[in-house]
Parts: C-alpha cells; sequence; structure tokens
C-alpha cells in the first residue's frame, strides 16, 4: 500500500514537488513496472502530463526508464534511498529490477561516462 507521506517524502529528497500527477504515476508504479500507455490508464491523466512527469522523475533518479525493442518502454520504480545502480530487464515475464548498487560497474575511464546499466536475460523467477 502507497502511503501519501512516503511519496511526498520520496520527491521531497530529490528535490520535486509532490504535485497530483507525480503521486499518481509513484503510486501506479509501486505495484510494478508500467508502460507510458499502462500509466494513462491507470492514472488517468493525459498524455502529455504523464510524458511530462516521466521525464522529470526519471531525471532526478526516481524512476527508469527501460527501452524496449520493438515494444513500450516500461518504467520502474526504483527503491528508496539507493544510489547509481544497474537494472535487470527480465525477457520473458517483462519486468524490470533495479540491482544492489555496484552489482554490475565498469571502473576506470570507461566508467566515468556510464549514466546507465541495462542488463537483460532471464530472471530468477522465471529461470
Ligand atoms: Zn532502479
Ligand atoms: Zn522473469
Amino acid at each position: 500500500m502507497s502511503k501519501l507521506r512516503d511519496i511526498e517524502g520520496r520527491l521531497h529528497e530529490c528535490g520535486l514537488r509532490c504535485t497530483e500527477p507525480r503521486r499518481c504515476i509513484i503510486a501506479a508504479l509501486e505495484k510494478g513496472p508500467r508502460t507510458h500507455a499502462q500509466l494513462l490508464e491507470k492514472t488517468g491523466l493525459d498524455r502529455v502530463t504523464v510524458y511530462r512527469n516521466l521525464r522529470a522523475l526519471q531525471k532526478a533518479g526516481l524512476i527508469y526508464r527501460v527501452p524496449i525493442e520493438g515494444s513500450d518502454n516500461v518504467y520502474v520504480l526504483c527503491r528508496e534511498g539507493s544510489s547509481f545502480h544497474a537494472h535487470f530487464f527480465c525477457e520473458r515475464c517483462h519486468r524490470a529490477y533495479c540491482l544492489e548498487p555496484g552489482t554490475f560497474w565498469l571502473t576506470g575511464t570507461w566508467g566515468e561516462g556510464v549514466d546507465r546499466v541495462l542488463l537483460m536475460g532471464v530472471c530468477p523467477q522465471c529461470r
């Protein structure tokens, strides 16, 4: 169950105001990864509002967009207070997971230019 105060706190931590659309989007994502179309349906918000708020939440590192080839992007809510981390997308159940920070990382000069890491494969539940 999503508690309003938790959502508000997370938004404030990221320097964002807690607006109704953001609250609705986060509440919908707390139940699992969603596509833009699913978020439209769940929140009842209009297309542009969802799009704009997803971008703001993404920029703040609160959510992550999983680009899926030949299909709609999936948005996933990142775990609370987690620093930079990689994501895993399961190609079988189409779920996206936040991995523990430091699970997968490049060191040295390559690492400096990385702003997101996405791993794809089959999740433990589907194996
Ligand atoms: Zn994440
Ligand atoms: Zn899976």
